[in-house]
């Protein structure tokens, strides 16, 4: 895939895989594939494999110790990084790892404003570990389970921060009171039928009456974000002493 018109006209990708044809996959279609066509985001899968320096184009090698599996080579990921990073300069630099920080919104609006990423996914068993030394490398990881590669990671991250990017989503407000934006995980939705299997829409939200929705609202996502996500909830109620009098105290403590 062709590099973006300018050097930094667009959030810009490059994804350092031994499966260059995972890339754009689900992002091709919906809101993401929309704005690769436009031009706000490009991305570029390099195949690691380029860099191996053998006939046999081995980019792993068994483990130093003995044990399972294979391990990708330092040399190898370090030519195809180097290249990476001296295309995609003051760019953020990413290995996915199940030992990274956790992925979180936070990072995704960081990434965002970084205007790109170098993200190298992971097979086998991993990496070297002296390559995540000798460059100024941030492991993130998805969750706290295993992924058999680092792509899915990669696609999930990506989706996140393109559909932050400026004129990617259709309202701008969707990305200001959705989950994880001010510290809440978001209230409940709904929409027509007006009733369904004997449950109706919840009155509040047929009154018209803007102020009492927002506080509804508001509300539910203080309760949900109390009841679901107690470490949200902890931070939410530590960043905002002063606005949390409005009965929610009672409710958890
Ligand atoms: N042996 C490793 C797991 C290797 S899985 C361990 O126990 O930690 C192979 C690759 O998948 C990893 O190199 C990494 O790039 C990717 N991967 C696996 N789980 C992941 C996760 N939770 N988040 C991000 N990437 C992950």
């Amino acid at each position: 895939m062709p590099d973006a018109a300018g050097p930094n006209a667009c959030w810009q990708a490059r994804v350092l895989t031994l499966y260059p044809a995972m890339f754009p996959g689900p992002l091709g279609q919906s809101l993401a594939g929309r704005a690769l066509e436009r031009g706000v985001w490009a991305l570029q899968a390099v195949d690691i494999r380029d860099y191996a320096r053998d006939k046999h184009r081995s980019v792993d090698d068994t483990p130093a110790g003995g044990g399972p599996g294979m391990v990708m080579r330092a040399d190898v990921l370090a030519a195809a990084v180097d290249d990476a990073v001296a295309a995609l300069p003051g760019k953020a630099l990413i290995y996915f790892s199940p030992r990274g920080r956790r992925m979180d919104q936070g990072l995704v609006r960081q990434l965002a404003d970084a205007g790109g990423a170098v993200m190298l996914c992971g097979r086998f068993e991993g990496v070297d570990e002296r390559l995540l030394e000798a460059r100024p490398i941030e492991q993130v990881s998805l969750g706290d389970f295993v992924l058999s590669g680092g792509e899915i990671a990669a696609l999930a991250l990506m989706d996140a921060v393109v559909r932050l990017l400026p004129g990617v989503m259709g309202e701008a407000e969707s990305a200001i009171e959705e989950s994880f934006s001010a510290g809440l995980l978001e209230y409940p939705q709904y929409t027509r039928p007006m009733e369904w299997e004997g449950r109706s829409i919840p009155e509040i939200l047929l009154s018209g009456h803007h102020a009492r929705i927002a506080d509804w609202r508001r509300a539910m996502a203080e309760t949900i974000t109390a009841e679901r996500r107690p470490d949200l909830w902890d931070a939410y109620r530590r960043a905002r002493p002063s606005q949390d009098r409005r009965g929610r105290r009672g409710k958890t403590d």
